[in-house]
């Protein structure tokens, strides 16, 4: 079973895939989180990310690929968090995991409006160790400032109120497109992602459930 969560930037879609990922053992690919692995390698890619751009949609594609050649050897029980983003990236993913004899079995999105985001956006922490992301007034740290790992937390700097901007520009061109080409291809579940996280939780539960 494959699995891909879709959603707007701050819909919770980070959050919502560390929790189906142990609960159902399941390995969490964020593309978010090798992104910003590579950016610290890589000065161009910090940019892109810090200006709240998306990496060329080929380029991560060759980079998700890479990844999954390399740390991956059965590619079942995977949960995608981040990509694909756009058709081409679904495209190839799709292609790349039935070449291997595996599948993506289902394209669930978290939807959120623009507003909600934005609210959501500027109470959000991320760990600058382990990548963990909290919401100070839903989802705060049992400790202030710390993660439950000891990292700092900070505020993400493509989280800032012109990234954000830039980020939902990206969101609505590109993600909004591959939502509606899966949505005519009847294989996408969508999910009111304006509720409790536990809420949320256990619709997907739910769902993931169906395809174990
Ligand atoms: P996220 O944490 O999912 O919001 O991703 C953070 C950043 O990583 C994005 O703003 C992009 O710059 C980059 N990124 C992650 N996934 C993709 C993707 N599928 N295609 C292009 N860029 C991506």
């Amino acid at each position: 079973m494959n699995i891909v969560l879709l959603g707007a930037p701050a819909s919770g879609k980070g959050t919502q895939a560390e929790l189906l990922a142990k609960k159902f053992n399941l390995y969490l690919f964020s593309t978010g989180n090798l992104s910003r692995d590579l950016a610290k390698k890589d000065t161009r890619i910090k940019r892109i990310i810090e200006s709240g751009q998306l990496i060329p949609q080929e380029e991560m594609t060759m980079y998700v690929l890479d990844y999954l050649k390399q740390n991956k050897k059965e590619l079942s029980n995977i949960l995608f968090e981040g990509y694909p983003r756009f058709i081409s990236q679904y495209q190839a993913l799709d292609g790349f995991l039935k070449s291997k004899g595996d599948d993506i079995d289902a394209v669930i999105s978290l939807d959120i409006s623009r507003d909600e985001a934005i609210r959501r956006i500027t109470s959000r922490r991320m760990c600058v160790v382990c990548g963990r992301s909290y919401n100070l007034i839903t989802n705060p740290p049992a400790t202030a400032g710390v993660c439950a790992c000891g990292g700092k937390l900070v505020q993400r700097k493509d989280d800032s109120p012109n990234a954000v901007k830039t980020r939902f520009q990206y969101y609505r061109n590109n993600t909004k497109q591959l939502i509606d080409y899966l949505d005519k291809k009847r294989i996408l579940i969508r999910v009111d992602g304006e509720r409790p996280i536990e809420e949320i939780f256990k619709d997907l539960s739910n769902i993931v459930q169906r395809f174990k």
